[in-house]
């Protein structure tokens, strides 16, 4: 796809990504963002996401999101839909979807069927953002864009270590930091830093966690009323799933917390053996084989008793 030309024409982008924002979603539509107003003259760009974690105050012009999803237009000439597999996680950008004049979706979930006018989706890429350089100028590439991008990589690869690194990520990664930001404090304030409260979440989820399946599965939960009690938000929960997979011989790891009475936002994450995407786009989720989510209505344990019949079948079939 060649990006400049498909939007050649257009006097108004929306740049919107999936609901509660993660490094990969902000970094890919910020990213974005910063390329095209370097770009494109005379055009106006909106990027639009639900307002970013604190930590991610370190990319150039994050103040210019749009949050309240009221950006005065009610009709793009394009939309671009970056890091969201469905159009159900653009939350309250849906309607720009819907009325846009052309849409194109950009995006690295193996479970994105496709549903814009262009679509470029690989499952092999690490990230939206490694995806992101293919369609830019590296001319026109500078610090504070190859940040935002760079950003995106570290997050959704676990800082370089998970199994979607390619050779690809690397050399992506090797031409970022050759902009010369600051990569090492990026990645321990973006990444690994940790509020109290987020420590006290991770704390309780690690200690309630059970295991079962013969310490093949763990899971943990974190109800309304504990989050409430720390004052916890949903983005305070981040990780923890990734640390429960982390326990020994466990191959898969299942981490939900309550968005209301008996409704559940669930997280899963497999060793390699297990296709969590599968499950996830069972439940009407999505996302990659070894790291997928889905909401889903029901009680913790009727949510344990679902998933275990469908790991089951996969581990034994
Ligand atoms: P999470 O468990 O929220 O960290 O998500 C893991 C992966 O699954 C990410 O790549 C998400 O984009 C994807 N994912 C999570 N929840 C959903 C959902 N409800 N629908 C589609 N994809 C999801
Ligand atoms: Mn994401
Ligand atoms: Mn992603």
């Amino acid at each position: 796809m060649d990006l400049i030309k498909e939007l050649e024409g257009c006097r108004t982008i929306l740049l919107t990504g999936h609901i509660r924002p993660d490094g990969d979603c902000i970094g890919s539509v910020m990213g974005m963002y910063l390329y095209l107003s370097k770009v494109l003259k005379d055009v106006t760009i909106i990027p639009m996401i639900e307002k970013p974690a604190p930590e991610f105050g370190c990319i150039k012009d994050i103040d210019k999101i749009c949050s309240d999803f009221e950006p005065g237009i009610q009709q793009f000439d394009a939309f671009i839909g970056l890091d969201s597999s469905t159009t159900d996680r653009y939350g309250d950008a849906l309607k720009f979807y819907e009325s846009a004049k052309k849409r194109i979706i950009i995006d690295h979930h193996v479970s994105n069927d496709g549903f814009g006018d262009i679509c470029v989706i690989d499952g092999e890429a690490s990230s939206t953002c490694e995806l992101l350089l293919r369609f830019m100028d590296e001319d026109m590439l500078d610090e504070e864009i190859a940040k935002a991008i760079y950003i995106g990589i570290i997050h959704d690869t676990g800082v370089l270590r998970f199994s979607n690194v390619r050779p690809a990520t690397l050399i992506a990664c090797a031409k970022l930091i050759s902009y010369g930001f600051d990569y090492p404090r990026i990645i321990d304030e973006t990444y690994y830093e940790k509020t109290r409260i987020q420590n006290e979440m991770l704390g309780r989820a690690l200690v309630e966690s059970i295991l079962f399946m013969n310490g093949k599965c763990i899971v943990s939960k974190i109800d309304q009323e504990t989050m409430d009690f720390y004052g916890a938000t949903p983005h305070d929960l981040e990780g923890i799933v990734n640390q429960l997979k982390n326990t020994k011989g466990v191959e898969v790891a299942i981490f939900m917390y309550e968005l209301a009475p008996q409704s559940y936002k669930v997280s899963l994450r497999s060793a390699g053996n297990v296709d969590v995407s599968k499950i996830a786009k069972f439940y009407n989720g999505g996302g990659h084989v070894r790291a997928a989510g889905f909401s889903m209505n029901g009680t913790f344990h009727d949510i344990v008793n679902n998933l275990s019949d469908s790991i089951a079948m996969q581990l034994e079939g």
